[in-house]
């Protein structure tokens, strides 16, 4: 019975300590703290610009009453105008981190970082010293031209 227990901890523990619940949890602290960094610039600088431009975002005046219950339409229209206008900064947002993304790799490529391993990656196939055709690795003998190779091993022959 003890012996079920100890083993139901130490999966749970198991379960916690594996990496993609610890990114889980980063991911959604992250984007907690990201969700008001987006409201913030929604609301304190994107909003006042279109309503210094354009006039008030909020769509006012646009309700009706029916049998004494209010149906806001414009709260609605809001509401969704400042869900796009959230949506087009975010776009922005990640639009520059991938421009920015994108320039880092292309100086890497630039500085011949890439490549190295791309070599490492795939190595060049191994050639006949005599006839220079591509031949296996570990060959002693080239099927192509019948030439001995390193390592073959009656060299009397
Ligand atoms: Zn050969």
């Amino acid at each position: 019975m003890s012996q079920d227990k100890k083993s139901i901890v130490q999966e749970f523990i198991e379960f916690i300590s594996r990496g993609n619940v610890v990114d889980l949890a980063v991911g959604v602290i992250i984007g907690g703290a990201f969700t008001s960094v987006v409201n913030s610039l929604v609301s304190t600088i994107i909003q006042p610009l279109i309503s210094a431009i354009g006039g008030s975002p909020e769509v006012k005046g646009l309700s009706v009453a029916l049998n004494g219950q209010t149906i806001d339409f414009g709260a609605f229209i809001s509401a969704v105008i400042s869900f796009l206008i959230t949506a087009v900064a975010v776009f922005i947002i990640i639009k520059g981190m991938n421009t920015f993304n994108d320039l880092k790799e292309k100086a890497i490529e630039k500085a011949g970082l890439a490549k190295k391993s791309e070599e490492e990656a795939a190595p060049e196939p191994r050639k006949c010293p005599y006839c220079l055709q591509e031949i296996a690795d570990d060959a002693t003998r080239c099927p192509h031209c019948t030439s001995k190779l390193e390592g073959y091993e009656n060299a009397a022959e």
